[in-house]
């Protein structure tokens, strides 16, 4: 095998530097076409075998052109150029004939396998030849290249389609050996805090060899794809020593993640359009293998999130539970000194059953929510007047407010607004809302309760430019004519815009325990929240820091009769 390096082209501007391999086994004739093209700008090799070429072929290719002569010694020109179409599909192949064999190379020409030359032929025509036969196999290349990007945006979305980690190892390994043929392919996944570093191959009796490993490294180390020819085999497969590789790392934001490893026991696997695609393809291979592990970690968290919340409302629900009868016997034994003393003593159990009071109230609020939970809430419905379920919770808080030396007023609508309702839920929602407003409204403040009849595009419209809530998901259906609108409008201390979404979640509170002055659980907004949507209903807020709150909600009202 005989090297000619390239020489300076001396026609700037034509085809671009190529690699050729030249197999002829008149080594005169070899030798001359080999001086022709190196002196054209072309790397050339030169063999005077077939068998000599096709190692050649295999382990010092990729080659843009072949140029053999028809009659080797043992095999024909035409066997070679079929291996090596075989060896790299767009590979161009000239072959040199003599007058006599022209017809021979008839039928292969008419296939399209190669292009030809008649000997004796003229140096330039060698030159025009080989020029036109490159510029064809450049133009394939380009359209195989779109094809392989073709199928690589395919894969891409296969591949991202999967978020099982074992799956998506092998789903990989199959679309990079369908993108670069090869018969056997390893990827390595890096370690992480929760998955040690893990092997997957294809296919499954495949076994990675030390040399395979080194190479991996290697190609890790330099960071880009690396084709490798291992002395000692990289690789096993049903027994077959692969000697042929190209591994490739995976990244994702940068991170190497793990490597791609391709084998096979003849080709050699680094052909320029190979490493591209395989670039690409383990560009795409290590986001979706990010994706997949951030996906196990969110899934893995959201498992124990769930069990540490089941575990919590069991807790509530057996505590409540069991708080429920001992504080039945506080109360009732407190009523009874209280009946039954006078002076001091009757103001210490006054004091007792006040504090028993707001216990019960926070036992209660665990129960309704327990009930919630349980999909055990039902709904007792009866024909009610809305107006006149806001005038009694209004009436059962006035002394709350006075206390504090507040103006609670109440708004009475134009008609009365009957419907049917579930009387105790409606007043616990109403209760919780205005038991708000005078808890966050300093004294001397202002409070106003008013219950009105809502045109459904009204709702809709106020909604729009309130924070969303669960509630408010339900208003994705189809709407009811009108609503009849409860609202309780403070002038207290507001609540800041950004924590307006949360303050309908269970234990919520805007200001800290440890520094708020009001008392309560955080409860009573969540109450509210599953109390009306449990009606069909939707609550919202509009709120100022410092200015005042209005909590509002709506239950659909039936159509009106004409
Ligand atoms: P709690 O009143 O027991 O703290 P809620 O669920 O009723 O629990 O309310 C949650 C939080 O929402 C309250 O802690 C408070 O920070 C805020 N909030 C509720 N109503 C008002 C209001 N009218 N004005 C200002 N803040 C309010």
């Amino acid at each position: 095998m005989t090297q000619h390096p390239a020489l300076p082209n001396p026609q700037p501007g034509s085809i671009p530097p190529a690699r050729v391999l030249i197999a002829d086994d008149d080594v005169t004739m070899g030798s001359f076409c080999a001086r022709a093209l190196a002196a054209a700008g072309h790397q050339v090799l030169t063999t005077t075998e077939v068998d000599g070429a096709i190692t050649a072929l295999r382990t010092q290719g990729p080659f843009d052109l072949l140029l053999t002569d028809i009659r080797m010694p043992g095999r024909s020109g035409l066997d070679l150029a079929r291996i090596a179409r075989e060896i790299d599909p767009a590979i161009a192949v000239v072959i040199m004939t003599g007058h006599s064999s022209v017809a021979t190379l008839h039928a292969s020409l008419r296939r399209g396998v190669a292009d030809y030359l008649t000997k004796p032929f003229e140096l330039d025509e060698l030159r025009i030849v080989v020029d036109q036969a490159l510029q064809r196999r450049h133009l394939l290349q380009e359209s195989l290249r779109l094809r392989a990007l073709e199928q690589l945006l395919h894969s891409s979305e296969a591949i991202n389609a999967i978020l099982d980690r074992e799956q998506l190892a092998r789903e990989i390994i199959s679309r990079a050996r369908d993108h670069v043929p090869s018969e056997a392919g390893f990827l390595f996944t890096a370690g992480s805090d929760d998955q040690p570093p893990q092997v997957f191959a294809t296919p499954p009796g495949a076994t990675i060899q030390p040399a395979g490993r080194e190479a991996v490294a290697q190609s890790l180390h330099a960071g880009r794809p690396l084709p490798v020819t291992g002395a000692e085999p990289l690789a096993l497969a049903d027994g077959r020593p692969l000697s042929q590789g190209l591994a490739v790392p995976l990244r994702a934001q940068g991170e190497v993640i793990g490597a791609l490893l391709l084998c096979d026991s003849q080709r050699a696997l680094g052909s320029p359009g190979a490493v591209e695609i395989l670039a690409l393809l383990a560009h795409q291979a290590g986001n979706a293998l990010r994706n997949a592990q951030l996906y196990r970690q969110l899934d893995t968290a959201y498992t124990g999130l769930r069990e540490l919340d089941r575990l919590k409302s069991e807790f509530i629900a057996i505590a409540s539970h069991e708080l429920r009868s001992p504080l039945s016997l506080v109360m009732g034994y407190a009523r009874m000194v209280r009946d039954q003393s006078q002076g001091d003593q009757r103001a210490y159990a006054e004091r007792v059953l006040a504090g028993a009071e707001r216990i019960k109230t926070i036992v209660d609020d665990l129960l309704h929510l327990r009930d919630l939970d349980r999909k055990q809430t039902r709904l007792n419905l009866e024909p009610a007047a809305l107006d006149a379920l806001l005038r009694q919770a209004v009436e059962r808080l006035a002394p709350s407010a006075q206390q504090k030396g507040q103006a609670l007023r109440l708004v009475e609508p134009e008609s009365p607004l009957p419907m049917a309702l579930d009387r105790e839920k409606v007043l616990l929602v109403i209760g919780n809302l205005l038991a708000n407003a005078i808890k966050f409204t300093p004294q001397g403040g202002q409070i106003q309760a008013e219950v009105a009849r809502w045109p459904h595009e009204h709702l809709a419209a106020a909604v729009g430019q309130a924070v969303a809530n669960p509630s408010l998901r339900r208003l994705s259906g189809p709407p009811p004519p009108a609503w009849a609108v409860v609202r309780v409008q403070d002038s207290g201390i507001g609540i800041p815009r950004e924590r307006q979404g949360r303050i309908f979640e269970r234990f919520y509170q805007v200001a800290s325990s440890l520094t708020r002055e009001q008392g309560g659980v955080g409860l009573g907004l969540a109450i509210v929240c599953d109390l009306t949507t449990l009606q069909g209903g939707v609550v919202w807020v509009e709120s100022a820091e410092g200015q005042g709150s209005t909590f509002s909600f709506a239950l659909p009202l039936p159509e009106e009769q004409p």
